[in-house]
C-alpha cells in the first residue's frame, strides 16, 4: 500500500537513490564517533577529520538531493508519514540515543573518556585532542567535544536549512545569522582568546550567551575569574550586564524576541537548523499553554532569587543565606535541574518526540524576560489578513511554539504572544500570504476586531481569550 496522501505525486513518500546514499555517508560520520564512545581508539588525525567531513558530506548530499531541483515552495512531503518524524520507532530510537549521550557528557565524562589526574584521555574525548591541541593547546574536555559537534550540527543542518528554504529570503538571512553567531562568537573566538590568554583567569566564553540564559554569570567564581581577568575580562563583565539591562529591552523594543531567539542564540541556532524536521510536534493544546506560562515564568522567578542570593553571598563575602549554603541550596539545584537536566538533556534529546523549542518554550528563563518585553512594550506583531485566510492550518501545524496561529489568522487578528519566536516559518508556509512579520508602531499592535469567526464564537472556545 501506498502510504503518501499526495494526489500530485504518490511515489514521494520514500528516499530516493541519492538520499539514501547521502544517509549512509553521514552515517559512516556518526559511526565513527559511537566506535569511540564505544572504547575503540582510532587514530585522532585521520578519523576525526574523517568523521566530520562524512557528516557535512551527507547533510550537504541528503539536502541537494531532497531539494536541489524542486520548484519553489517548502517541501515537508511526508513528515507525518515518516517514523522519524512523526514520533515513530526511529525517533524514539534517536530521542533514547541523544538523552542517553547527554547524561554521560553532564554527569559521567569518564565514561566518554574524559582523563583523570593520572591518565590522558581516551574513547570520543581522545578523538578530538588534536583539534583542541590545535587552538588551546590542552587536551579536549567534553565541554570541547560538546562544543564543536554542536557547531557541526548547526552548521550542516543549517546548509539543509538553506536549500530547503531557499527561496524565502527571511529564512535565509537569519539562517546565515545563527550560522555565523554559533561560528564565530560561541565556537571560534572563544577557543582562540582561550589559547591565547591561557595565563589569565577563566571568562565568559560565549559573549552573547545573556543572564539569566547564563545562569552562572554572577555567581562568585565567576565575577572573581572577570574581574581577575584584565581588560578582556573587565569588557565581558560590563558587556554582559549591558546586554541584559540594555541592549535586550532596546533590542526587544524594535523587533521583538526574534532578534535573539531566531538570529543570535545557540539554542534557537541548533532547535531550527537540527531541529527543523521535528517542528509539527510541539503541542498545540490550550492545557500546554497554560503550562509553558507556569513553567518558563516560573524558572524566570527562580533564577531570580537564586541571583538576588548569589550577589547577598557576594556582596557580604558570606556562603551562606538565612543559614542555608548558598553552594547547596541554590546554585547547585538550581545549575543540576534547570541548567543541565532540563535545557541540555530534555531541551535537545527529546527533539523528536516533543518537538525543536522544548526549552525555549517551557523552560528558558531568558525567552520569558525578552518574553515580556514581546508582549507588553515592543513594536514586534504579526499581522493578519483574515480575509485571505483558507483554513489549511500550515501555520499551526509548523509552528515550533506551539501557537494555533490559524485561529488568529481566521479572525484577522494580530499575533502578539509572548512565546513567539519570530522563526517567520507561519508566514513563509502560508500559501495565501496572510502573515506578515512586521516592526511597525506600537499604535494598533492589539487589535480586538475579529472580522470573521470571532462574530459567531466567543474568543475563549479558541483558547486565547487573554488578548487584551
Ligand atoms: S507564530 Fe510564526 S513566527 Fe511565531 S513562533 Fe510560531 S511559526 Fe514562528
Ligand atoms: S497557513 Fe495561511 S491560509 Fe493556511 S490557515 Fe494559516 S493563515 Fe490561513
Amino acid at each position: 500500500m501506498n502510504e503518501s496522501i499526495s494526489i500530485a505525486n504518490p511515489d514521494s513518500a520514500g528516499l530516493n537513490l541519492q538520499q539514501k546514499l547521502a544517509l549512509a555517508t553521514g552515517s559512516i560520520g556518526i559511526l565513527i564517533l559511537l566506535v569511540t564512545i564505544a572504547g575503540v581508539h582510532l587514530n585522532s588525525n585521520i578519523f576525526l577529520p574523517l568523521s566530520i567531513a562524512m557528516l557535512f558530506a551527507g547533510a550537504a548530499w541528503y539536502a541537494h538531493a531532497s531539494y536541489g531541483k524542486q520548484p519553489e515552495g517548502i517541501k515537508n512531503n511526508g513528515v507525518y508519514h515518516a517514523a522519524l518524524t512523526n514520533k515513530g520507532a526511529i525517533a524514539w530510537a534517536i530521542g533514547i540515543v541523544l538523552t542517553g549521550f547527554y547524561v554521560l557528557l553532564y554527569w559521567f565524562p569518564a565514561s566518554l573518556g574524559l582523563a583523570n589526574e593520572s591518565s590522558s584521555n581516551t574513547g570520543i574525548i581522545a578523538l578530538f585532542d588534536p583539534l583542541s591541541q590545535f587552538f588551546t593547546g590542552e587536551p579536549a574536555d567534553q565541554w570541547f567535544v560538546y562544543g564543536t559537534l554542536y557547531t557541526v550540527a548547526i552548521l550542516a543542518m543549517g546548509y539543509k536549512f538553506l536549500l530547503k528554504y531557499r527561496h524565502n529570503r527571511y529564512q535565509t538571512i537569519r539562517t546565515l545569522s545563527v550560522m555565523f553567531f554559533q561560528l564565530f562568537t560561541a565556537y571560534l573566538i572563544p577557543q582562540i582568546l582561550e589559547g591565547m590568554h591561557d595565563d589569565k583567569a577563566y571568562f565568559a566564553k560565549d559573549i552573547k550567551n545573556i543572564w539569566p540564559l547564563n545562569h552562572y554569570f554572577f555567581e562568585s567564581w565567576h565575577l572573581d575569574n572577570m574581574l581577575s581577568g584584565g581588560s578582556l575580562g573587565m569588557f565581558y563583565l560590563v558587556f554582559g550586564i549591558f546586554l541584559f539591562a540594555v541592549g535586550t529591552p532596546i533590542f526587544s523594543y524594535f523587533y521583538g524576541k526574534r532578534w535573539y531567539c531566531s538570529w543570535v542564540c545557540g539554542c534557537g541556532g541548533l532547535a531550527e537548523t537540527a531541529g527543523d524536521p521535528f517542528r509539527h510536534n510541539s503541542t498545540k493544546t490550550l492545557r500546554s499553554w497554560k503550562i509553558e506560562r507556569w513553567m518558563v515564568h516560573g524558572v524566570l522567578l527562580l533564577i531570580t532569587i537564586v541571583t538576588i542570593v548569589v550577589l547577598y553571598g557576594y556582596f557580604t563575602n558570606s556562603d551562606r543565606f538565612l543559614g542555608l549554603s548558598i553552594y547547596e541550596y541554590f546554585t547547585r539545584p538550581y545549575g543540576f535541574v534547570i541548567g543541565a537536566a532540563f535545557s541540555g538533556v530534555a531541551g535537545v534529546g527529546f527533539y523528536p518526540i516533543l518537538g525543536n523549542r522544548v526549552w525555549c518554550r517551557f523552560g528558558c528563563p531568558l525567552a520569558a524576560y525578552i518574553g515580556l518585553f514581546q508582549r507588553f512594550k515592543s513594536r514586534f506583531r504579526i499581522t493578519t489578513n483574515g480575509d485571505q485566510c483558507i483554513s489549511c492550518g500550515n501555520c499551526s501545524t509548523y509552528c515550533e511554539m506551539g501557537i494555533d496561529v490559524k485561529a488568529y489568522a481566521q479572525r484577522g487578528q494580530n499575533i502578539v504572544r509572548s512565546s513567539c519566536v519570530g522563526c517567520g516559518i507561519c508566514s513563509a508556509v502560508c500559501p495565501r500570504g496572510v502573515l506578515k512579520l512586521e516592526n511597525g508602531p506600537e499604535e494598533g499592535r492589539f487589535n480586538h476586531n475579529p472580522e470573521l469567526v470571532g462574530k459567531l464564537h466567543e474568543p475563549k472556545a479558541f483558547g486565547i481569550s487573554d488578548q487584551k
